[in-house]
């Protein structure tokens, strides 16, 4: 017979979640319907940057709010104060310049800052957020009952650091059921802990690479327990290190050309605006293969910009991503192992998402690392888990299944656009607009592919259907909703709808199941050593897509140009569309990029002539569709 607890004060059962208590940012995940999740009210993005920030008058902000105040007056916000946590003045002489204010040690050895809200200790600080913390999980879940929580610390966190973790969440009324490693808390949230007995126990190897710490932590995971074997890392090695190589950039070619005078230079407010910049680049470039560097400063004359690709990126921080490589060697030496000797790996940290970092990790572990959850929410998940556990919870349907490969669409020219992505937990749904191609298309066959390759014919195709009686319209004009729902089952089922005529059509088909292991593995490996391939064969069917649609703009509008265009520039505009479609009938990239890029240029005259003559249509009282 089970018991149930009831709180007869407030019949509100005291929630037990997991925090997740950054140097960055913190956040807190509760568990529920058999997964653990983040807790974020709607519109909120679920984490809390943090930040203090203090008000002329003493007013304390924290989070987000604390955060936008910085960027205009960063002199008055304290960043990273968890690296004072439990330490004394000596310890932290170095990381004391970063805060604006003065520091000094009562007779406990407790740091204290002069605020223009009074002396404030670390743990206050702390407890500042995890307050806000606190209020974000009431907000989420409609009860701000004070929260029980599993809080977590880095593995290298002495007694000391620990002790005034807890006075923290002490300070902020938060009970601290317990204090567990982010490395545990990670390889929890994976369930690595649930997998099959291994002789001998199996061996993790969490690579947490955050805002602006890097720890490597080696655990040993046997019948349920958790050892850390090693752990090693750089207290001052992050991700503001990766934007601090663009700020580097951008100063120095700032300087070569003359903008950036000595005063410029040490301007606090233009030093904040370009970390922010680099940082909005740096993670453009997670997503894309470029991305553009703007220092905007309207009072000191600046306005600058450049592109970056990521290749040049991945050089600038080459040497940033390799000293995180001393530090996996350094505690593979102190565990007394080899990089072969590792079961798993797992990726913990913001700055895990960047590609590079994962190909490095990958590449020094000779072993796929675990992506599946977001790097930054993991450790919060995992300490969800713990407290769910800790609470008398089971985990026996933990789901922690994700979609092994990515599910899609077959686009224009034999590209695919992939709408579930690879390592999506299922059940999942997702929706992606789609358009015609041709002027009074009245029907659209939608290919169903699985797979990480850029072309459809490298994928594999799960199914085809069509979608018909759309009403005729231009090249563009419809608007087709299409729905990808995976149910817990792996069961896909894909749905079309035209949004002004509501049309729909509908197929369901079963994408995983067919897969062995091994075919699994082989259709990954292909994905990694063709993605250069693949990334130029998937921007030449972009570019001949683009190349059929201008041709088909110009044919409509030229002959109705030709009264307003000079014969020179409609002989232009001829000369380039024959080059491009003679272009588009081969598979030479640059040439096909370069006529394409011929033609938009050629084509400039007769757009701007459009423009003109549907303004004086306009100025002549005419509504557009009489014209
Ligand atoms: P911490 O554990 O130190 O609190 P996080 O795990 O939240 O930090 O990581 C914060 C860092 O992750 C920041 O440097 C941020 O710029 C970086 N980051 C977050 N998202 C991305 C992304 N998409 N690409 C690259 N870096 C990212
Ligand atoms: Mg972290």
């Amino acid at each position: 017979m089970a018991y149930i607890e009831l709180n007869v004060l407030n019949n509100e059962p005291t929630p037990v979640v997991g925090i997740d208590l950054g140097t960055t940012n913190s956040l807190v995940a509760r568990f529920h319907e058999g997964r653990p999740e983040v807790l974020k009210p709607a519109g909120h993005p679920g984490h809390e940057p943090s930040v203090v920030y203090f008000d002329e008058d003493g007013t304390v902000r924290v989070g987000h709010d604390a955060r936008n105040h910085a960027i205009a007056d960063p002199g008055r916000a304290i960043f990273s104060f968890k690296r004072f946590l439990g330490r004394g003045l000596d310890d932290v002489r170095s990381d004391l310049a970063g805060v604006p204010f003065d520091a000094t040690e009562n007779e406990h050895g407790v740091l204290a800052f002069d605020t223009p809200a009074g002396k404030l200790t670390p743990q206050q600080l702390s407890a500042r957020i995890l307050k806000q913390i606190s209020h974000v999980a009431g907000e989420a879940l409609g009860n701000h009952a004070p929260l029980s929580a599993v809080i977590t610390v880095p593995a290298y966190f002495d007694d000391a650091q620990r002790a005034a973790t807890r006075d923290a969440a002490s300070i902020a009324g938060v009970e601290v059921v317990r204090i567990i490693n982010e490395p545990t808390a990670a390889s929890l949230a994976y369930g690595i802990d649930q997998k099959d007995e291994k002789e001998g126990g199996r061996t993790v190897a969490v690579y947490d690479f955050g805002g602006g710490t890097f720890d490597v932590t080696v655990l040993l995971i046997e019948g349920g327990v958790f050892r850390v074997l090693a752990t090693n890392g750089d207290t001052h090695l992050g991700g503001d290190d990766l934007d601090r190589c663009l700020v580097e950039l951008a100063r120095t070619e700032l300087r070569e050309s003359g903008q950036l005078t000595d005063e410029a230079a040490s301007d606090a407010t233009l030093r904040q605006a370009m970390r922010l910049a680099a940082e909005r680049c740096k993670h453009e470039l997670t997503t894309q293969t470029s991305s553009e560097l703007h220092v905007s400063m309207p009072e000191l004359g600046l306005n600058w910009r450049r592109t970056i690709g990521r290749a040049e990126f991945e050089q600038l921080i080459e040497p940033v991503l390799l000293r995180t490589l001393t530090a996996c060697r350094g505690a593979l030496a102190d565990a007394k192992l080899t990089p072969a000797d590792i079961d798993e790996v797992v990726l913990v940290g913001g700055s895990t998402r960047i590609p590079a970092v994962q190909r490095l990790v990958e590449a020094y572990f000779e072993r796929t690392p675990h992506t599946g959850l977001d790097p930054d929410k993991v450790v919060a998940l995992g300490a969800a888990v713990q407290a769910h556990v800790l609470a008398g919870g089971t985990r026996d349907i933990l789901l922690m299944d994700v979609t092994p490969l990515s599910l899609g669409l077959e686009t224009m020219g034999g590209a695919t656009s992939k709408v579930i992505p690879r390592n999506s937990p299922i059940p999942c749904s997702h929706t992606e607009g789609f358009t015609t191609y041709a002027d009074n298309q009245t029907g659209i066959e939608f290919n169903i592919l699985q797979g990480e390759r850029e072309l459809a014919k490298d994928c594999r195709s799960l199914g085809q259907f069509k979608l018909t009686g759309i009403p005729p319209m231009a090249a563009g004009a419809p608007k087709v909703a299409v729905r990808f729902a995976l149910d817990a089952n792996g069961m896909l089922t894909v749905t079309a709808k035209e949004e002004t005529t509501g049309q729909m059509a509908e197929i369901a088909v079963e994408p995983m199941n067919s897969l062995s292991d091994e075919e699994l593995e082989q259709m990954l490996l292909d994905s990694y050593e063709n993605a250069e391939a693949d990334f130029d064969a998937s921007r030449l069917a972009g570019l001949k897509t683009e190349i059929g649609t201008m041709t088909k703009a110009c044919e409509r509008s030229l002959a109705s140009a030709e009264s307003v265009l000079d014969p020179e520039t409609i002989l232009d505009i001829q000369d380039a569309l024959a080059a491009a479609n003679a272009a588009a009938a081969t598979d030479d990239l640059d040439l096909v990029q370069r006529t394409r890029d011929e033609l938009e240029r050629a084509t400039l005259p007769l757009a701007a002539a459009l423009m003109d003559s549907v303004a004086k249509q306009a100025l002549a009282g005419k509504t557009l569709g009489e014209v």
